[in-house]
């Protein structure tokens, strides 16, 4: 599943390719994503031209002119490709945006989790999904007091406080658990008995970790792709997560899996507390 690093590599590989183009025709082939797509509304997008492309935790913005902005989430599977026109349509092209210019950007999603919708700039804000979100992880306002906060009277795993969309709005699960190996804290942690000093590491930890998956453009396992098509690479350097069985890269010890709710943490049982 996307997390940060992907849809903020996704944005970057789509910027080169869509800033400055107008949309000259759209196209939709399936409306049964997440929610079902507004057919109507996407065609408000014709005759409008790119002008930025953001991100708001895991949801992908793409400004046109008249103050619209398209937004993409990529579910579990979705991805953003862009495509010289006339490209051979493949199976799961949902939707097609063709450009005055040439070109098509299309959304692929086998699964069908993903979500698009066409909203006015000026309610953005108060789409029922934006609403709810937590601060951004390269928000500065995301500190050790911040996350110390919301972890006193919490009586969950630390590991699943991170993936709280309304604390800190995306991280998954593979980040969440490489952030906890780079603090050296067990994930299974009950949060109320983490130390300020420690919020304070898993703060500092946070966007250090999703700046340097950035660079390596996010993690691939199966599905993701930029909208170049090409593979993350960050899974190299994973310290923990898939890792079961194998050794820790900091010290002789196997890493650990455990289940936690319906979703594994790993973590190394020597070098995390
Ligand atoms: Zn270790």
């Amino acid at each position: 599943m996307p997390e940060l690093p992907e849809v903020e590599t996704v944005c970057r590989s789509l910027r080169p390719h869509l800033i400055g183009k107008t949309i000259a025709r759209t196209e939709v082939v399936e409306t049964r994503l997440r929610i079902p797509v507004d057919e109507a509304a996407l065609a408000r997008l014709v005759g409008k031209t790119v002008f930025e492309i953001g991100r708001a935790a895991k949801y992908i913005l793409i400004s046109v002119t008249d103050d619209l902005v398209w937004v993409f989430h990529l579910g579990m599977s979705g991805k953003l490709i862009w495509l010289e026109s006339d490209a051979p349509r493949r199976k799961h092209d949902h939707i097609v945006a063709h450009f005055a210019e040439g070109g098509e950007l299309r959304y692929h999603d086998p699964r069908r989790f993903g979500l698009t919708i066409v909203t006015r700039r000026e309610i953005l804000q108060e789409l029922p999904q934006l609403r709810l979100l937590g601060i951004d992880p390269f928000d500065a306002d995301l500190t050790g007091d911040y996350l110390y906060r919301f972890t006193r009277s919490s009586e969950r795993r630390i590991r699943d406080v991170l993936l709280d969309q309304q604390i800190i709005a995306g991280l998954g699960n593979i980040y969440a658990n490489e952030i906890l190996a780079r603090a050296g804290i067990k994930p299974t942690r009950r949060a109320c008995c983490l130390t300020r000093k420690q919020a304070h590491t898993i703060a500092r930890t946070i966007p250090e970790l999703l700046q340097q998956a950035i660079r390596w453009c996010g993690t691939s396992f199966s599905d993701y792709r930029d909208a170049d098509d090409k593979r993350g690479e960050f899974q190299a350097h994973l310290r923990v997560y898939d890792r079961e069985g194998r050794k820790c890269r900091k010290c002789p010890s196997l890493i650990k899996r455990v289940a936690i709710g319906n979703r594994s943490a790993f973590y190394c049982p020597s070098c995390q507390k």
